[in-house]
């Protein structure tokens, strides 16, 4: 691919061999487990006890694979102490600086790829397809995101009429607080934190309580960069918690938080309602994303598709399909050829290569959709639903699809392998996007015509972030589909996109009359 980060290449020319790749991670698996990783808070490099909590692989229970310490509210306010002393300095560092110690973070994320995949395959149940994903994905925000700031954050003459010399420039906001999701333990969680330090803010990191041991590994790599140790304070610890305690403190300018829409109004909240600085939210946030067929699409792509939309990370992405629409004509061949895709998917352990699909993140995630898929069971809605193995000892959900009567029977996101069908007419396309724009989330939304003129009246209508035409809809990538939705999925701006770092920074002007 053409050079698009700097004079690197964007990740995704990495040649990724597969055997390499499963034989470097099969390795690294021993070696993640012989270490039993340790997540602990930080503060200014400094290691410090919390309280003590387990962490199991979510598809093999019985097996530990670290302890993290969670946090306490007291370290968080010395956190919010430390990042706001040293903001000053941080601020005050070269754009360049700062873009250098993202690309070599980007270097050293590749030169430990093998163990991050393992780590993302042990602590959040990944695939090894996911877990190459994942890396790329963060290397990518690194050098992505070292080039924007260069391109976006550096000092501009604005030419005018008053004979004076302006100047337009960035600055950092102060402390900004990034809340990460378990679903992209590595990419959103740096995504957020490297977007934030390159702007010219200290951080405070606090990373979804199940994937804390991968977030302090990528802590150390950030360290071994060449980040200053008092820039960025490291608070594994429970949400609620700690959330509070960050998002009223008056010191904190920002919050950057990719989770459920229900959290981000509580966030929103406290931010409202706290002292000190008029604090920014960006937030990313769930979806009720749908996929439209017409009667031209060609079916077996179709299903390609959606069963990929639907159940890749076993559905645990925002972006993921949830309601396939598809036009009464074609809608008893696509059915058919779902039934029989479904057949062939393997779930199970992601340390096992031949299985597509793994568990759910948790006990409550999996209760929640168990909870679902017997409520339509009971209604008699079952199309397909793929065959666990007998053997189990995880956080298993067998991939499942439904046929239900319209989006607006769905009250809530199902975050998992649950697929909903609904047969449409031709005649009420207009009302189908209608319907979709009414759930109020507005994401990802997929369509599958050959009619140029069905895809740009879809286009026109609908209200959402990522619109995919003939393709899947999950996997955006950094800088070509910059990623993020509207209305109840988010507040933008799209993460590895061309706004991004503007969100996180004061803009100023100077004015010299000389
Ligand atoms: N960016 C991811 C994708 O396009 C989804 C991110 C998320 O689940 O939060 O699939």
């Amino acid at each position: 691919p053409p050079a698009l980060y700097g004079n690197r290449t964007n990740s995704q020319g990495i040649n990724m061999n597969i055997q390499t790749q499963w034989n470097e991670l099969s390795s690294a698996y021993q070696t993640f487990l012989d270490r039993q990783w340790q997540a602990a808070p930080v503060i200014g490099g400094q290691k410090l006890t919390g309280t003590a909590n387990k962490l199991h692989c979510p598809y093999q229970l019985s097996q530990e694979v670290g302890t993290a310490q969670f946090a306490t509210a007291e370290q968080a306010k010395q956190a919010i102490d430390g990042l706001s002393a040293f903001w000053p300095r941080w601020n005050a560092t070269p754009i360049e600086q700062r873009a250098q110690i993202l690309e070599r973070l980007g270097d050293l994320l590749e030169a430990n790829r093998a163990e991050l995949m393992a780590m993302c395959t042990l602590e959040a149940g990944k695939t090894l397809q996911d877990g190459i994903d994942e890396v790329r994905e963060a290397v990518d925000f690194c050098r992505y995101y070292a080039l924007q700031a260069r391109l976006k954050l550096g000092r501009e003459e604005l030419k005018g009429p008053t004979g004076e010399r302006n100047e337009l420039f960035h600055e950092g906001r102060g402390v900004f607080v990034c809340i990460s999701p378990w679903n992209f333990p590595l990419a959103i969680y740096l995504g957020q934190i490297t977007a934030a330090l390159v702007a010219g803010n200290t951080v405070l990191a606090k990373p979804a309580e199940q994937t804390s041991l991968i977030a302090a590994r990528a802590l150390e790599l950030m360290f071994e960069a060449g980040l200053p140790k008092d820039a960025i304070a490291f608070l594994p610890g429970d949400g609620a918690t700690l959330g509070g305690v960050f998002c009223r403190d008056p010191r904190v300018v920002g919050v950057c938080f990719t989770g459920s829409t229900d959290t981000a109004r509580i966030i929103n909240r406290q931010l409202a309602e706290k002292e000190g600085a008029i604090a920014t939210l960006i937030a990313e946030t769930g979806g009720q994303n749908a996929m439209i067929v017409d009667s031209t699409a060609l079916p077996e792509q179709v299903v390609k598709d959606a069963i990929g939309s639907a159940f890749t990370s076993a559905g645990q992405r925002c972006s993921a399909l949830r309601v396939l629409y598809v036009q009464r004509d074609i809608a008893d061949r696509v059915i058919e050829l779902i039934k029989g895709a479904m057949d062939q998917l393997k779930v199970g352990p992601t340390h096992l290569r031949e299985n597509d699909l793994g568990p759910v993140i948790d006990a409550e995630a999996r209760d929640g959709l168990l909870a679902h898929i017997q409520k339509l069971k009971g209604e008699g809605k079952l199309i397909a639903e793929a065959k666990l193995p007998g053997s189990l000892n995880g956080h298993f959900v067998a991939p499942v699809a439904f046929e239900i009567g319209g989006i607006h029977e769905l009250k809530k996101e199902q975050f998992g392998p649950v697929l909903h069908v609904v047969r449409f007419d031709a005649a009420d396309l207009e009302k189908v996007v209608t319907d979709i724009n009414a759930t109020g989330y507005g994401l990802t939304l997929g369509v599958h015509t050959r009619n140029e003129e069905t895809a740009e009246r879809i286009e026109a209508m609908a209200r959402v972030g990522n619109l995919y035409v003939n393709r899947n809809q999950v996997g955006a990538v950094v800088g070509v589909q910059p990623f993020g939705g509207c209305g109840l999925s988010g507040t933008g701006p799209k993460a590895g996109g061309p706004s991004y770092l503007l969100r996180f920074v004061n803009e100023r002007t100077t004015s010299t009359n000389t």
